[in-house]
């Protein structure tokens, strides 16, 4: 199985490039950001706390999107693999990950991260704010408050995979298929 992480800060592109990934590798799209955003549509419970959280821009709990994630590995038993985007975000969701394989006599394949600096990623996220419809994406406070997150709680899920020995980074700016490249050719050699 070929399980892919795709890292970054809210903006880096792993939605995009995601998208691309999926079509050449024939790889399941697990966006923890998109499941929650589904269950917000349903006006289910679950999605009407992790609003709250959304909208200032702070991780949902851990079980929470573990839960989920749990759920989605259940109902692909036959896929070829994953792309996990916007998830593990925390070092406790990156355990979770690993045992969750494992029961599957599966395992994480790599960590790529899309590396972009703050001030481009700022102003990609109020760029797409215009249109996503997304009121995370829209106010200049809760973007901060986002990339804060990322700093303080995600980062450190590199290392995790570093000490695996299955962290790598690429530039995650230039053309969408200048980047898709890099990824592919990461992807290539594992
Ligand atoms: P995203 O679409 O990945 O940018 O996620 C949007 C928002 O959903 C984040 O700002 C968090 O509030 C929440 N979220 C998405 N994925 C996770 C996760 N793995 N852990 C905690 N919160 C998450």
């Amino acid at each position: 199985m070929l399980n892919l992480v795709l890292f970054g800060p809210p903006g880096a592109g792993k939605g995009t490039q995601s998208q691309k990934l999926i079509d050449q590798y024939q790889l399941i799209h697990l966006s923890t950001g998109d499941l929650l955003r589904s269950e917000i549509a349903q006006g289910t419970s679950l999605g009407m706390e992790a609003k709250k959280l959304m909208d200032q821009g702070v991780l949902v709990p851990d079980e929470v999107v573990i839960g989920m994630i749990s759920n989605k590995l259940d109902a692909n038993k036959d896929a070829k693999g994953f792309i996990f985007d916007g998830f593990p975000r925390t070092v406790a969701q990156a355990e979770a990950l690993d045992h969750l394989l494992d029961t599957k006599k599966s395992a994480i394949s790599a960590m790529i991260a899309l590396e972009v600096n703050d001030d481009e990623l700022e102003r990609r996220l109020l760029l797409r704010g215009k249109d996503s419809g997304r009121p995370d994406d829209a106010n200049p406070e809760v973007i901060r408050k986002r990339i804060m997150e990322y700093n303080n709680k995600t980062a450190p899920v590199a290392n995790f995979y570093k000490t695996q020995n299955k962290f790598y980074s690429i530039a995650g700016i230039g053309a969408i298929d200048e980047i898709f490249a890099s990824l592919c050719s990461v992807i290539n050699q594992l």
